[in-house]
């Protein structure tokens, strides 16, 4: 079975063909500039084939798609002989609300669902809605399926997911903690399990996506009781450019002193805050790192935030779940900064952890990095958000 995973945003779209008997990429690329020009990148993987990488008319993701499906399976860079070969379609699909705690096979009454969840994602369910409707346009009866950001985060209890609002707002208008990055947080939680060879429904994890935007996730017996992010992904971790908690009387000081639309307010939280506006430097940790290498305050400053605040809602996990038996790193600077790695490792010395230095300065690849003797373990897991999109959708369709 081959299956294709889309991830659409608003002028963009990834892919990746999947081959599930083997679950190897077979091609995988990115079609950018949708409605203001076109640019595709395709990598075929096997069979030796050229990239392709050049502007091209992109009008609507229809035509998107329709250059995805011709790249699949033109002799030149092709890995299919035909469309038919294409078993079906995973769509990452950001916001599910309450109404999706699993993935879902999509007809026309799941989009009016997704649609419903739109005032939730108003940047991204748009684009999400968009890729879908340009597939079933383009490739008919291919049987599709929704995987949601929000889903695993489904089973936290109302403790943890409730505002301390007036309780008609989470009636009515749904305000509620929903989370973000489930399906990152899914994949390394069960994997974590797999490397330590126990049973998940056993275990306590939290698991520490940590890339541009970030987030923790405490997992007890193989469910999400609590996560960092909120109603919308702004809140809990200072981020590359988002801001993460922060008091609301800020936004009214701010916007009263300096005569900002809440529009405007938003973007500067959303963009120019986080690691990238306390340090004037940047959002990307490998700057960040050269940076405080070189005597920058500022961004040592940030950096120091951050990885606080990720040892500080760890923290937090191990109390709301009585304990922790392993704590994992993902995501762009989890997998990648091994000087974050063991910055933020520091502060679990009360965990009777022990971080093994040789261990945490391997890269790529799934990894213990504590001491065979440390009380917690801790591992590296890159994540792969669309191989869990891929076997969603095998199971689904199958
Ligand atoms: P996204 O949230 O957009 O999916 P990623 O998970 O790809 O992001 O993470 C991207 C971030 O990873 C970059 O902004 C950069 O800060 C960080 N990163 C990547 N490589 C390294 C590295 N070697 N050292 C430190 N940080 C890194």
């Amino acid at each position: 079975m081959k299956i294709l995973v889309i991830n659409a945003g608003s002028s963009s779209l990834k892919y990746q063909l999947i081959d599930m008997e083997t679950e190897q990429v077979l091609a995988k690329g990115l079609c950018e500039r949708i409605g203001i020009g076109g640019h595709l990148k395709h990598s075929p993987l096997v069979g030796g084939k050229p990239v392709f990488d050049e502007d091209l008319p992109l009008p609507t993701h229809s035509e998107a798609i329709a250059a995805v499906i011709d790249k699949l399976t033109s002799p030149e860079y092709g890995v299919v002989s035909s469309m038919a070969e294409i078993d079906a379609v995973g769509h990452r699909v950001v916001h599910g609300g309450e109404k999706f705690a699993c993935s879902v096979l999509i007809n026309d009454e799941v989009m009016a669902a997704l649609q419903e969840c739109t005032p939730f994602a108003p940047l991204h369910n748009p684009a999400n809605i968009t890729g879908i409707n340009a597939c079933r346009a383009v490739m008919g009866d291919v049987p599709m399926v929704a995987v949601f950001d929000t889903a695993f985060h489904q089973t936290m209890p109302g403790k943890a997911y409730m505002y301390a609002v007036p309780y008609e707002y989470y009636k009515n208008d749904g305000i509620r903690r929903y989370g973000f990055h489930g399906t990152s947080h899914r994949y390394v939680s069960s994997r974590c399990a797999e490397l330590m060879g126990r049973p998940i429904e056993e275990l306590k994890l939290i698991s520490c996506h940590m890339g541009n935007g970030s987030s923790i996730c405490a997992i007890d017996g193989g469910k999400c009781v609590d996560t960092s992010m909120g109603f919308t992904p702004l809140v809990g971790l200072p981020m590359g450019t988002r801001c993460g908690d922060l008091d609301a009387g800020v936004i009214q000081f701010l916007m009263n002193k300096y005569g900002y639309s809440i529009d405007e307010m938003l973007n500067i939280l959303n963009k120019k805050s986080g690691v990238l506006g306390v340090s004037g430097v940047s959002s990307d940790f490998r700057d960040l790192d050269e940076a405080a290498k070189a005597g920058n305050d500022r961004a040592q400053l940030a950096l120091d935030m951050f990885h606080y605040w990720v040892a500080k809602v760890t923290g937090s996990y191990v109390a709301a779940m009585n304990g922790v038996d392993a704590i994992i790193f993902t995501a762009g600077v989890g997998e990648n900064s091994k000087a974050s790695r063991a910055a933020i490792s520091e502060y679990f010395g009360y965990l009777g952890v022990k971080i093994d230095d040789a261990a945490n300065s391997k890269r790529g690849e799934d990894i213990m990095i504590s001491t065979p003797d440390s009380k917690v373990k801790v591992f590296v897991i890159p994540t792969n958000e669309e191989l869990v999109i891929a076997r969603d959708t095998r199971d689904i369709v199958a």
